[in-house]
């Protein structure tokens, strides 16, 4: 954590309520944001990054409250003065406590950019008043000084002053995105929040646009949180990153050092998706198998259990780090009844018939293609292991779905799934959590990271 903040969000949460029957009983809930805490200094840049589904635009939309949270604090200029809290204000600078008047003087300090612009412009009014509309509302009544500030900050954006006058749907997607600049910085905010402000971009415009980002931070002071699901882009504009997965944040570092040194293999799979040019690089690709789990129902112990491939082995086992897992992938489907036997005969039957053969699929090949499904070798190279696994597939060809299932979930276990790893020091600055140690991370090549 920083130490003199601009923003200090502390256990922010975001759950959705999940109701039944006709009394809306709540039976459970969405933890969308599930407790994360981070800091933004004056002037720095942190960027927020996950897949989909991950909770980091709920996040952004909670902390500037257009969503309500459910738990946490967020406390914006802790020590000083802004237009939500005069100097001699005692009240509290925890957002999530503003009434309405704290509320719009925040918002006046904390400004949104989202990753459409096309949808947040009227397409009846001209680029100009659109711009000028928050100081309107505000307060400043004298249109030709609206005019002059809003033509200063169009060519600030890289536009003419003379576009003032054109409408939306004149200006390309990257235009638009330069307005929605000009918008947000009109009423001089100290906190950006930039949700995937290049994702709907062209590739070409991407660079440009990142490249005003940058300038536009540092012409004008901003605090900023870059919400992304592109490690390369968190790159360009960064000055620290926090890596969300389910809802919580896994690692958070400088952008050099989480480039360099990761601790999570999260970070590790989402840095591997980054293309290297260079065709010497012995970087290797890690493929995060299977979906987001549902953030209504996470996984027991670490959430990145499901999917990680460096999820640990018990002891007992000396298994090809890729074995475990398919292994471990393997029994959570046989437990949740997704492996379907007979449609695997079937579909080998089909195949068998189109070579003339009519015999139909025979349970050793049936085996084999479960295996092959599931990217397990012929043999696992521990006996013991291999024994259980040859007695999970015969319970399954044999109909005893539970058993198989049974057999599988108490023979293979991972101490991931036991706790759930908290955030630990993983160098300055550096936390991640995972039960890896960093004498046990061996991680790739370091990805280019700017050093400017
Ligand atoms: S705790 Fe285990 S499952 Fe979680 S990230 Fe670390 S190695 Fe992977």
């Amino acid at each position: 954590m920083t130490d003199d903040p601009l923003l200090s969000v502390r256990n922010l949460e975001k759950h959705y309520p999940i109701t039944e029957g006709v009394l809306s009983r709540q039976v459970g809930a969405a933890r969308a944001v599930d407790g994360i805490s981070f800091d933004i200094a004056k002037g720095e840049t942190v960027g927020l990054v996950g897949e989909s589904g991950c909770g980091k635009s709920t996040a952004a939309s909670s902390i500037i409250r257009l969503e309500e949270p459910t738990g946490g604090e967020v406390i914006f200029n802790g020590d000083r003065a802004s237009s939500a809290t005069t100097a001699n204000d005692e009240r509290s600078n925890d957002v999530t406590e503003f009434d309405d008047e704290r509320l719009k003087a925040f918002r006046r300090d904390a400004q949104m950019i989202f990753q459409d612009p096309s949808s947040s412009f009227d397409p009846r009014q001209t680029i100009g008043g659109s711009i000028a509309e928050p100081l309107e509302v505000h307060g400043m009544n004298d249109r030709a000084r609206r005019r002059a500030i809003v033509e200063n900050l169009l060519e600030d954006v890289g536009l003419a002053a003379a576009e003032y006058d054109r409408y939306p749907h004149e200006f390309s997607g990257g235009q638009k995105q330069r307005i929605a600049l000009a918008r947000a910085l009109v009423l001089n905010p100290d906190l950006v929040i930039a949700d995937e402000p290049v994702s709907a971009l062209d590739v070409s415009i991407r660079a440009e646009i990142l490249s005003l980002i940058d300038d536009l931070q540092d012409r004008y002071g901003l605090s900023m949180l870059f919400i992304s699901h592109d490690m390369s882009v968190i790159r360009d504009v960064c000055d620290r990153v926090a890596v969300m997965y389910l809802g919580e944040i896994v690692e958070i570092a400088p952008t050099g050092e989480i480039f360099s040194n990761p601790q999570h293999p999260y970070t590790e799979a989402l840095l591997s998706a980054i293309p290297t040019p260079d065709p010497r690089s012995t970087r290797e690709d890690i493929e995060l198998k299977g979906k987001v789990p549902s953030p209504t129902n996470p996984p027991a112990g670490c959430s990145f259990h499901t999917r990680c491939h460096r999820v640990i082995q018990p002891d007992e086992y000396d298994l090809e780090q890729s074995h475990w897992r398919a292994l471990l992938t393997f029994r959570d489907e046989v437990a949740e009844g997704t492996v379907d036997v007979e449609k695997t005969r079937q579909a080998l039957g089909a195949d068998a018939a189109g070579d003339g053969d009519d015999e139909g699929a025979s349970d050793a090949a049936v085996k084999r293609q479960l295996r092959t499904n599931f990217d397990l070798p012929e043999t696992l190279s521990d006996r013991e292991a291999e024994g259980t696994l040859t007695e999970a597939l015969d319970h399954l060809l044999g109909g005893e779905d539970d058993r198989a299932g049974e057999l599988l979930s108490t023979t293979f276990t991972t101490p991931c799934e036991g706790t759930e790893p908290a955030l630990t020091d993983r160098g300055t600055d550096h936390q991640a959590a995972c039960f890896l140690t960093e004498s046990e991370q061996s991680f790739r090549e370091p990805v280019g990271v700017r050093t400017d």
